[in-house]
């Protein structure tokens, strides 16, 4: 069956194929969505399939890929690869005329007036816009358990995460319900959930995607990037979205390597790229409590690029302990002042019973914001208010710059790329750290740091532990995009033949299952079942 079934291709072949004219935009919009609709009970990766939008941007795809078939070769290589192929969208992405609520309840009910520049880049690309995807709340959280509209399933085991804050377009990615999807990452959101699903998942230098018209969270953190089934299709996808706007004052004027569109397409090719490159393995990142499988995975990964000839070595990066403290300030701290806007008068939400506009104000936020976004906002206030700015948020900006210096370090010395682990843990059980948000914060431990020094690092299978997907992270110095998926590519390159590549997951085949429980009551079956042991 698989064979036939569109939705199993990766996008360039989509490409290729809506090129020819061998398949239509029409054609594989329906059956992604046809896919979506039938698994999303179970998997819960979706809080928005949008039928009718996304079956009229795929006419237009194709009428558009009629007429250049028509026109010629110039003008077919003139439209993106991506004309008429499906993407899904995190939840804080604005289109225009549908929702964003960034997985919040006071956001329910609010109408974006205006598209993000992501999604007006995508329009432009043609790529049609299957709907939007499950998130924790206000992107807060590494297992999705923290949306206002329930938690997502990991097609690899629905009793578990699909990691987080963008674990909807993990999961749809991962489940074959579209072969792109945007995330985004703060502190890990893009490659802590992409490890989890077995798939690829970048989070670009920061200024490189434009944040216009995506749902803030911490502002000099937040990046938005692409989720593939392999690193040519991220490519691809980070290629149609980045760049210069000036319409975001912190987007760089830094011009999109071209060349994203064209990584090797044998993996003999793509392997060459190893030779002499020199990488880095931090020592630091293997941290306690990281389950023995995972730190296996990613010294076997290493391994094998060692063997294909890169130069590894070891290297410390002797402030990450740090990291995650400093992150917990400056996070809350900016989500502090950014949720500030959400006041039950301007967007969604609102609860106006008691006539009097600082109750209703008190009583639209104590009812519209979760309980991991009112965590956030005490903490970001205290550590922004008088008394203890200096102690805790001005240190902890002092300490964001040693960490900075710690990869500048490396970056000096030469190496081309730092190889680390994504996640301590594969995907854990659903309702497993939620109680304890010092759990859930240590997901995030080896991804964070990057982001604090706003370097571009992805996440990329490298093989199974207990059954479960862990992700090989890569890290690079700003604006190494390229290099990295060149990188990433030529691991994919080395392991073409490893038996866990290309694996479907494990219980993807369940979810068509009508019987199949959601994830929310798996959730509450576990729960009533007695709390599983907490995993740090
Ligand atoms: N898990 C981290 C947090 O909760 C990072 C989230 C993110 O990258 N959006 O803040």
């Amino acid at each position: 069956m698989a064979s036939h079934d569109v939705t199993r291709l990766k996008a360039h072949e989509m490409a290729a194929l809506l090129r020819s004219g061998e398949t239509s935009s029409r054609g594989l919009t329906e059956a992604h969505l046809a896919a979506a609709e039938r698994q999303n009970r179970a998997l819960h990766a979706w809080l928005v399939i949008d039928r009718t939008g996304a079956l009229e941007q795929a006419d237009k795809a194709d009428r558009r890929l009629a007429e250049a078939r028509k026109a010629g070769r110039q003008a077919l290589d003139a439209l993106h690869p991506l004309c008429g192929v499906p993407v899904g969208l995190k939840d804080l992405v604005s289109v225009k005329g549908g929702q964003a609520t960034a997985g919040s309840k006071i956001l329910e009910g609010y109408v974006a007036p205006f598209d993000s520049t992501v999604t007006a880049r995508l329009r432009e690309a043609g790529a049609v816009i299957l709907g939007k995807t499950n998130m924790d709340e206000f992107a807060m959280g590494s297992s999705c358990e923290h949306s206002a509209f329930g938690p997502t399933a990991n097609p690899w085991d629905l009793s578990r995460v699909p990691g987080g804050s963008s674990g909807g377009s993990a999961a749809a990615v991962a489940a074959f319900h579209t072969p792109l999807a945007i995330g985004t990452d703060t502190g890990g959101s893009i490659r802590q959930p992409a490890s989890l699903c077995g798939i690829v998942g970048m989070k670009p230098t920061y200024g490189r995607v434009s944040r216009y018209g995506i749902v803030a969270f911490a502002s000099s953190l937040d990046q938005i990037g692409p989720f593939g089934r392999d690193t040519r299709d991220a490519a691809l996808l980070l290629h149609a979205v980045a760049g210069h706007d000036r319409r975001d004052a912190t987007s760089a004027p830094v011009e999109v390597p071209a060349d994203l569109l064209h990584l090797p397409e044998g993996d003999d090719e793509a392997a060459a790229y190893l030779k002499g490159r020199r990488i880095a393995l931090p020592r630091e990142y293997f941290v306690a409590g990281m389950e023995p499988g995972v730190a296996a995975r990613v010294r076997e990964a290493v391994a094998a690029m060692e063997q294909a000839g890169a130069h590894v070595e070891e290297v410390s990066l002797p402030h990450t302990d740090y990291g995650l403290a400093a992150y917990y300030i400056i996070a809350p701290a900016e989500a502090s002042s950014n949720l500030a806007r959400y006041d039950g008068v301007k967007y969604g939400y609102n609860d106006r019973s008691s006539g009097d506009y600082i109750a209703d104000y008190l009583k639209t936020r104590g009812a519209g914001f979760g309980p991991e976004a009112k965590r956030r906002i005490m903490l970001g206030t205290y550590a922004l208010s008088a008394g203890y700015y200096d102690a805790y948020y001005l240190k902890a900006q002092k300490v964001r710059t040693l960490i900075k210096g710690d990869f500048d370090s490396v970056w000096a010395a030469g190496f081309d790329a730092i190889c680390a682990p994504v996640s301590p843990t594969v995907a854990f059980k659903l309702g497993a750290k939620v109680d304890d948000p010092v759990a859930m914060y240590l997901s995030d431990t080896c991804t964070l740091p990057l982001n604090m020094a706003g370097l571009p690092g992805l996440s990329i299978p490298a093989g199974l532990s207990d059954g479960l997907p862990v992700g090989l992270q890569m890290i690079g110095s700003p604006w190494s995009e390229l290099s990295m998926l060149r990188l990433a590519r030529a691991y994919e390159g080395i392991t073409a033949r490893a038996p866990w590549r290309d694996l479907d997951p494990a219980e993807l085949s369940l979810t068509d299952d009508p019987s199949t429980p959601s994830p929310m009551d798996r959730k509450r079956a576990i729960a009533a079942a007695g709390a599983p042991g907490r995993q740090a």
